[in-house]
């Protein structure tokens, strides 16, 4: 079906009203971007999950990280996106939130890196220092970073280590699946995690608990063509696994990236923001290997954990509310003068509903 038909087709459903969720944060761009949610009917509602790993990373692990960033002698390697998510407040003396930007600014040895690789390299270069990479991704960046501990395992390189919180995506659409609040209908299904898992990992989803899913592309088409499957479905009351990004996504998946991840980590409990903490969603760095896990090769007291005042990104993730709906948005909190995950990152649904000027129920 072209595109023009996909539109008219799914603009004419005039059944009850439907929701469903993107959980990716390519996906909440991309409908932002190509102004989706505008196409669609009133009666159908997209809105935007846990998708994001930046934004999901809880305010604890950011606290974590500034504490390894005051240790002389460490460095922090990262991806520029964690830079400025705010750690728990009360901020700094200036009011601007806590953050890997404002603790460099302040003297602490924060460099930002565009592969994990490139933090081995700076351990292997500078001995004397402690370099400290900031493991943070969903299926799609954990096989790296697995890779990544492998190589400087290979090279016994021995001041190098990670602060993992790597995440499994299905444990938290299990756990949204049955939230009260969302009552939804399906899920449009992450395009880039499905090539790393496989389109059955979704399958549990559709039996257990009735819910439509496509997994989706990223062009207009693509994502259009997943809404409509999340319809048909639902109206023909089959739900399923309707695989429309066959190009990249199979069946089983990418086993051998499957592999690779499970042979460094392993599943753990870990806390998601604004959900909590979810059985077996994170990936912990196995025993065999602790001598690469930053968590238990340093040991710094942390603070209580304590969210940006009046930030409302844990609604945000569980897609409760529009990010519009928060008094911040817009206000005192803007791309330029982030005060939470959700607006710093550009995969962020703030971000996307800032950048691209949407509305609530857009
Ligand atoms: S607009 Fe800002 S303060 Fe409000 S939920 Fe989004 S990130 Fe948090």
């Amino acid at each position: 079906m072209g595109i023009d038909q996909l539109i008219e087709t799914i603009q004419s459903y005039d059944g009850p009203r439907l929701t469903f969720m993107e959980v990716c944060g390519t996906h909440t761009m991309a409908a932002a971007r190509f102004g989706i949610r505008a196409l669609l009917p009133k009666t159908i509602r997209l809105v935007s999950g846990p998708g994001c790993p930046v934004c999901v990373t809880p305010v604890g692990y950011v606290d974590h990280a500034l504490a390894f960033a005051e240790k002389k002698g460490v460095v922090i390697a990262t991806f520029g996106d964690l830079m400025r998510v705010p750690g728990s407040s009360p901020q700094d003396g200036d009011g601007v939130p806590r953050s890997l930007t404002t603790a460099r600014a302040k003297g602490a040895d924060v460099r930002v890196v565009y592969s994990a690789l490139d933090a081995i390299e700076i351990a292997r270069k500078s001995p004397q220092l402690e370099v400290v990479f900031l493991g943070v991704g969903f299926e799609t960046t954990a096989p790296a970073l697995a890779a990544t501990i492998l190589k400087a395992a290979e090279q016994d390189i021995k001041n190098f280590s990670m602060l993992s919180a790597a995440k499994t995506i299905p444990e938290a659409m299990d756990v949204l699946s049955s939230a009260e609040d969302l009552n939804l209908n399906g899920f449009l299904c992450p395009g880039h995690v499905s090539a790393i898992l496989g389109s059955e990992m979704y399958r549990p989803l559709a039996e257990k608990y009735g819910l439509a899913c496509a997994i989706a592309g990223f062009e207009p088409g693509e994502i259009l063509c997943g809404l409509n499957s999340l319809i048909s479905q639902t109206m023909a009351g089959k739900p399923m696994v309707d695989n429309c990004y066959a190009s990249v996504v199979r069946d089983q998946g990418n086993p051998i990236a499957r592999e690779m991840m499970y042979r460094v980590f392993k599943p753990c409990d870990s806390v998601w923001r604004g959900i909590g903490s979810i059985r077996g969603s994170g990936l912990c760095i196995r025993a065999e290997l602790a001598g690469f896990d930053a968590a238990k090769k340093f040991d710094v007291s942390l603070p209580r954990p304590r969210e940006p005042k009046g930030c409302r990104c844990g609604e945000v993730l569980r897609g409760v509310i529009d990010p519009p709906k928060c008094a911040l948005f817009g206000k005192a909190c803007t791309p330029d003068a982030p005060q939470g995950a959700c607006m710093v990152s550009s995969e962020g649904s703030c971000a996307a509903s800032y950048n691209y000027q949407l509305g609530e129920g857009q």
